[in-house]
């Protein structure tokens, strides 16, 4: 399997470290709000990655943080704990909040059919871990206290921008989100790895340390948490592009400072998904979660389709227009599924074969979905028999995850369940009428509504350049 590698910027052979195991870890979210549709992106595409290698045969053993302290509102160590913040905006406590939005955020993964990791672990729960980390770094002459703090000292490495050597003129011209300088380090590029001084004194969760009471640094909850439970030999790191600088270079510098080797072979990024107007943000405009998505009439499985047709190492920009098209192409596809009987013929390997290495290649490209989606398509075309196509259908979507089958079987037994809509025919033409209203209006949404609405009454619509066409499913 090829595997873009960000350390290398090439695609690469994926080999882990043990034959048959893969040790994956996953930046976890930040719960001092619910997670945008943005982030659930990376998620989506991590989760793509982990059970595709699962169906290649791998042991994957996947760790995720819950960063539930110490990430500042810039990644660059300043500002206020951005846990804080939200638990101030909702005059709750710090605590209180992570309990929620990090249950948020799993219901927002359950219905994307994002599996949890095998190990999710609040950055809370493993201090003794940063403590231990620290204090070896600070053993090894890689860190040093300065004004209370205990900072990496980046002078130290001989190469500290491992992903992408233009970070530093950025850094060094000050651009990172206009941030105050913070005078206690030595050099520019260093980072926190243990705060007892901040200028937000009101810091509401605290832990005494060798270097007094204080908390610990983002960077190092991730080192920590992975060294505990995947030891020093990681295979696959994930997280958003965002996360590479400064992020995952701390985690770097730091882990392998500290474990003397090299730490994780192959590093995994996931391009941003934007709105029309750029950067997505949980403050600007209309903040796009999963709930709104629902509320708007969208499955959320729609969006998950609208992110496989896309690459993950592409930018996606996100509208509702867009979304629709998804919609409706899932919506299709779901059909075309249903409209195939399980008891028609039977499962022959040998005509199955070259439908599934079509799917693996497109997989073992880099994570190809939307060529693999393209392979799903051509196996419906193909003269495979119905159940033939249906077994091969639910193992890709073990990958895929778009409740191909269940979906499918859901939409049959509805339709044998339906009245007959001898008498309906003016209802029927009504409710087309009024899905093309919508559709002009621009409100896709109710569009969409009024197809599922007829394919609930066992009616399929097709969009033909001479105008809408019905018939019964
Ligand atoms: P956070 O909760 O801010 O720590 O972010 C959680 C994950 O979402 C991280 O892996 C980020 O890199 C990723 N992320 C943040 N913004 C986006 C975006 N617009 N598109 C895709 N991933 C994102
Ligand atoms: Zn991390």
């Amino acid at each position: 399997m090829l595997l873009y590698n960000s350390l290398s910027h090439t695609r690469e052979e994926f080999v882990p470290n043990e034959p048959g195991v893969v040790r994956m870890y996953t930046c976890g979210p930040t719960v001092y709000h619910y997670a945008h549709i943005g982030n659930l992106r990376s998620y989506i595409c991590e989760d793509v990655l982990e059970k595709y290698l699962r169906y290649a045969g791998y042991d994957v053993r996947r760790v995720m943080n819950i960063t539930d302290v110490g990430h500042l509102s810039s990644d660059a160590d300043t500002g206020e704990d951005k846990m804080l913040k939200g638990a101030r905006r909702e005059h709750k406590s710090v605590m209180e909040i992570a309990q929620f939005y990090t249950d948020a955020f799993f219901s927002d993964c359950a219905k994307l059919n994002i599996r949890r990791p095998d190990v999710v672990q609040p950055a809370t729960g493993c201090i003794d871990e940063y403590i231990k980390l620290v204090s070896g770094l600070l053993d090894k002459g890689y860190a040093y206290i300065s004004e209370g703090n205990v900072y990496f000292d980046t002078a130290k490495l001989d190469e500290y921008y491992v992903f992408n050597k233009h970070e530093r003129e950025n850094l060094l011209a000050g651009v990172r989100e206009g941030v105050e300088e913070d005078l206690s380090k030595h050099n520019k590029e260093d980072f926190v790895l243990w705060f007892t001084k901040s200028k937000f004194d009101d810091q509401e969760l605290k832990w005494d340390s060798p270097w007094g009471v204080g908390y610990p640094g983002w960077h190092i909850e991730c080192s920590g948490i992975s060294l505990k439970y995947l030891g020093e030999y990681l295979d696959i790191h994930c997280g958003g592009i965002d996360n590479a600088f400064p992020h995952h270079t701390n985690e770097i510098a730091q882990s392998e400072a500290y474990i003397g080797h090299k730490w994780c072979n192959y590093w995994f990024h996931v391009m941003h998904l934007n709105d029309e107007t750029g950067k997505m943000s949980k403050s600007k405009g209309e903040f796009l979660t999963v709930s709104l998505l629902e509320q708007k009439g969208y499955d959320p499985l729609a969006y998950r389709f609208f992110c496989l047709q896309s690459h993950y190492r592409r930018t996606l920009v996100f509208s509702f227009a867009n979304l629709d098209n998804a919609a409706a192409a899932y919506s299709k596809l779901i059909d075309r599924i249903a409209a195939l009987d399980p008891e028609k013929g039977t499962v022959d390997e040998e005509a199955a074969a070259p439908y599934r290495q079509a799917f693996r290649d497109a997989m073992d490209n880099d994570l190809n979905t939307s060529l693999a989606l393209t392979a799903v398509y051509d196996l419906l075309k193909s003269g495979l028999s119905d159940s033939g196509k249906l077994a091969l259908i639910g193992e890709f979507d073990t990958v895929l995850s778009l409740n191909l089958l269940s979906a499918a079987a859901a939409q049959r037994e509805k339709r044998q369940a339906a009245p007959a809509a001898t008498e309906a025919d003016a209802e029927i033409l009504a409710l087309i009428e009024a899905r093309t209203a919508a559709k002009k209006a621009k409100n896709y949404a109710e569009a969409d509504r009024i197809r599922e609405q007829l394919k609930a009454m066992g009616i399929a619509l097709t969009d033909t350049p001479q105008g809408v066409q019905w018939s019964r499913i």
